[in-house]
């Protein structure tokens, strides 16, 4: 501002907010009943919300109502802003400048609202930070309360968990996004921490936010310990930084420190399963390639009831626990209610209505209170009694048949009678949004607020006395009393009886249809109802405040229930689940065998249902087989034409064993699984359409990195690899992959690699552990047919012809690639393999159709 003296005290003191404020921040300035933005956020704010512009001496302007600030703020957070908001910290007085204060900072990372946070999905906000000793990360759920901090000295062992996480927003030291960009390419995984952040929201800081004492300092003040051992972490611990600087954005967007940080979890990449980012969009766990949720594995085993079931689902899909214990206690659970059908009903039912307390608490501790939250609460405890007698019912039920794992989860539920008494004593049956708009405590909780409301009452049964009287004196019988907030009440007469309005009304407004009078009673009258509904509206908040206490007093234990009540839901949907599908409940082991009977895919299946539904007959998903072992059948090689089912098995074996090892039982009659301890899977660069041209490079990469980081515990489902370049490439380099697969004397990762290329089946007499298999089909005519059966031996054609006909392609066409095909095959061209260490040769020389590769779909 050049002319800084021309500012009024109220713009100067705006400019005074405003400076104070990170980049991309929109300042949203409460005057009176709206929000105001000026000068450039005005502009941006409009064009993003749609909202009129102003100007105001040469200042533009853009308003929005208080009471609607939420959905636009939700607006402009979606759109990448962050918003500032700032309050009048006191009444308005006339000709007097209002004090104002920065309330808080919205960003998508920190926001709390139910409005802008995705209830069943977890809301991280993550800071990153990379040295010589590696990446170091912490997330913190703000909503929540979750918090977790990991240092890996191999970012790609720390990536998959925050991909799978999907943080909102990041912190990051100022200057590292570009550092990473422009690291020299051969350092992959700085370049994948790259591509990790580039898409997201980065807000940056100082590097001395990110130093570890410092952060250990703020770690400790916001967790209110004096040391991190009961957490088990050392108070040097290297992610200890990256936690400082989580805590210290969330305290500068809140204005003021987070309450409800209560844990510090250190996450460990070598006890979970991981699925690198390639592995979780290949297997679309957590969104289907065309973006959904519901045609992903999440979408399709989340039966949960509650939003804080379906985040932790999320949570151990992103991080598949190796505990083998934990994993059967998870199947024991659902197990038990599996066998209880009635009491899983019941039960379900129950947690149908539990609230989302962790949020509640979250909002409740920090300063975002309402009546409706605390009804959360109210309502989730009334449910508890009931919830434990059903687990205890389920309980007797079970006796002298299985182990009672329920009953341990049901150990963790605490009833808390008092809370519970005060609560429904205190709110109201129906509670509204806003304080502001009181009558949210019941009648009759407390006496001096039943006092003040029957003043309130009383004065208004005096209004309507009074317009009667006023009536009856003037003889005007359409005579009204009535009331605005702008004006206050009146006296309303119509435009005809002007004439027999009396001497002592004073005219206050003239309106089209007629005026508006005050008497000095009514004024009078209207002073003392202010009052007391000023006077009840304070002693309701007073009350309010008492009740927050009391809840937040049960804090520690209240989320403790609640994270019992979010496994119980988890579990009982997944019993509903299995029920419904006919899974069956694997059996885990430390070895090293993956056997499969009769598996069917989890998403496909479900599909498929969904799809017939409405049309005549049955689904019809075909269930198969799969023997896999690390020291027999290491690698089985699929092959058949397109369209056969090839990707769709492979796919179901890698989701049965993930499935397996969260705890969920699976789609299959009977399912054995040695713990795997990573689960890569990669797609042939031609199916992967999205992602521009060099695909092929991106496909290598992903290739490498599993060479690279695969152990003999791992699980690989490669599908088409090699098929991004020419054929004679790809085939070798198809080759060379599979060689490496097996290439120590014992036993490897276990594979499945789904290809077109014939000749690889021929690894089968060089690769012990290499075994053939083939997706069927029926020959008929000129005409073939799926079966989806999965046979072994390989196929002996593959039919690109007959399925291009399918397809539709010309009739012409079709005829010109037999001729292609006969003539190929007279000149016999198919290649020769060589022996493991050799490399094919043969040339193949067509004319005049050069492309005449054989893979026509
Ligand atoms: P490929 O990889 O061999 O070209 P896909 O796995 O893509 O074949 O499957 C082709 C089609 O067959 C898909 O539409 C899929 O839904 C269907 N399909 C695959 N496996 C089965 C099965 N076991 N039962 C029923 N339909 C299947
Ligand atoms: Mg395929």
């Amino acid at each position: 501002m050049s002319a800084a003296e021309k500012l009024t005290p109220m713009m100067q003191q705006y400019f005074e907010v405003k400076r104070g404020l990170p980049a991309n921040t929109l300042l949203l300035f409460r005057l009176g009943d709206f929000y105001e933005m000026f000068f450039e956020d005005a502009e941006i704010g409009a064009r993003l919300l749609g909202i009129t512009l102003t100007k105001r001496q040469e200042t533009p302007m853009a308003g929005i109502p208080h009471h609607a600030a939420d959905n636009y703020v939700t607006k402009l957070l979606a759109a990448g802003k962050k918003v500032a908001i700032c309050d009048q910290a006191e009444p308005a007085q006339s000709g007097k400048l209002v004090k104002r204060q920065l309330t808080r900072i919205l960003s998508p990372g920190t926001t709390l609202s139910a409005n802008q946070l995705d209830a069943a999905k977890n809301h991280y906000l993550c800071a990153l930070s990379l040295d010589k000793a590696g990446l170091h990360a912490a997330w913190l759920d703000l909503s929540t309360g979750e918090f977790r901090i990991a240092t890996d000295a191999h970012p790609e062992n720390l990536l998959p968990v925050l991909t799978a996480l999907d943080p909102a927003e990041l912190v990051l030291i100022e200057g590292d996004l570009g550092r990473w960009q422009a690291a020299p390419h051969e350092q992959h995984a700085v370049h994948a921490l790259h591509q990790f952040c580039a898409p997201r929201l980065c807000s940056e800081l100082p590097g001395y936010h990110f130093e570890v004492t410092g952060g250990a300092k703020t770690v400790m003040d916001a967790l209110g310990v004096l040391n991190l051992q009961g957490f088990g972490l050392a108070n040097g611990h290297p992610a200890l930084g990256a936690a400082g600087a989580v805590v210290y954005y969330a305290t500068e967007n809140l204005c003021a420190k987070p309450q409800n940080l209560r844990s510090l979890q250190e996450y460990r990449s070598t006890r979970t399963l991981l699925l690198d980012p390639a592995t979780l969009r290949n297997l679309e766990i957590f969104s289907s390639t065309r973006g959904t949720r519901d045609a992903s594995l999440l979408g399709a085993i989340d039966r949960s009831t509650t939003a804080a079931g379906s985040r932790l689902l999320e949570r151990w899909l992103a991080a598949p626990t190796l505990d083998l214990p934990e994993i059967v206690r998870r199947q024991t659970v659902v197990g038990e209610l599996i066998a209880q059908p009635s009491d899983l009903a019941g039960l379900r039912e129950l947690l149908n209505k539990v609230r989302d307390i962790p949020r509640i608490l979250g909002r409740l501790q920090n300063r975002l209170r309402n009546p409706r939250e605390l009804g959360g609460v109210k309502d989730t405890l009334a449910q508890i009694p009931a919830i434990m007698a059903c687990l205890d019912l389920l309980d007797a039920h079970l006796v002298g048949t299985h182990g009672g794992e329920t009953s341990k989860v049901r150990a963790r539920l605490t009833d808390l009678p008092k809370l519970r008494e005060l609560l429904a004593g205190g709110l109201a049956d129906e509670l509204p949004n806003d304080l502001a708009d009181g009558n949210y405590i019941r009648a009759g909780y407390d006496a001096e607020l039943d006092r003040l409301r029957s003043l309130t009452t009383d004065n208004k049964s005096w209004l309507a006395e009074l317009e009667r009287a006023e009536q009856e004196r003037t003889g005007i019988k359409s005579l009204k009393v009535r009331y605005t907030s702008v004006f206050g009440y009146y006296i309303e007469v119509t435009k005809a009886n002007l004439a027999n309005v009396p001497a002592d009304y004073i005219r206050k407004q003239t309106t089209v249809s007629g005026e508006r009078y005050v008497t000095e009673a009514l004024k009078l009258k209207e002073k003392e109802i202010f009052s007391a509904e000023e006077k009840s509206l304070a002693r309701e908040l007073e009350l309010f405040n008492e009740l927050v206490a009391a809840v937040l007093d049960e804090s520690m234990t209240l989320s403790r229930t609640a994270d019992a009540l979010a496994e119980l839901d988890v579990l009982a949907g997944w019993a509903v689940l299995a029920r419904e599908w006919d899974y069956c409940r694997p059996q885990l082991d430390e070895g090293e065998l993956l056997s499969i009977t009769d598996g069917r895919h989890p998403v496909v299946e479900q599909m498929m249902k969904q799809e017939r539904l409405g049309l005549a007959g049955s689904y019809t998903f075909v269930p198969n087989d799969t023997a896999l072992s690390a020291d027999d059948a290491q690698i089985l090689l699929i092959t058949g034409p397109n369209m056969a089912g090839k990707s769709t098995y492979i796919r179901q074996v890698a989701l049965i064993a993930l499935l397996a090892q969260i705890g969920c039982w699976v789609p299959a009659k009977a399912c054995r699984l040695g713990l795997v301890d990573r689960i890569f899977s990669r797609v042939g660069a031609s199916d992967d359409l999205a992602r521009g041209n060099s695909t092929f490079m991106v496909e290598m990469n992903e290739t490498a990195n599993i060479l690279n980081n695969t152990t003999d515990r791992s699980l690989i489902i490669l599908d088409e690899i090699g098929r991004g370049t020419s054929t004679y490439d790809g085939l070798s380099i198809a080759w060379a992959v599979v060689e490496h697969l097996h290439r120590s004397a014992e036993r490897g990762p276990r594979t499945l690699f789904a290809t077109h290329y014939q000749e690889l089946t021929q690894l089968a007499k060089h690769l012990p552990r290499l075994k053939n298999y083939s997706v069927a089909v029926k020959e008929w005519n000129d005409d073939i047919v799926f079966v989806r059966r999965v046979v072994e031996g390989a196929a002996d054609r593959s039919y690109g012809i007959q399925v291009a006909r399918l397809a539709g392609l010309p009739l012409s066409v079709i005829d010109r690639a037999k001729t292609i095909l006969t003539q190929l095959e007279s000149e016999d061209v198919s290649v020769t393999l060589p022996s493991p260490q050799a490399r094919p040769k043969k040339k193949i020389t067509v004319a005049p159709a050069d492309d005449s590769q054989l893979n026509l779909l």
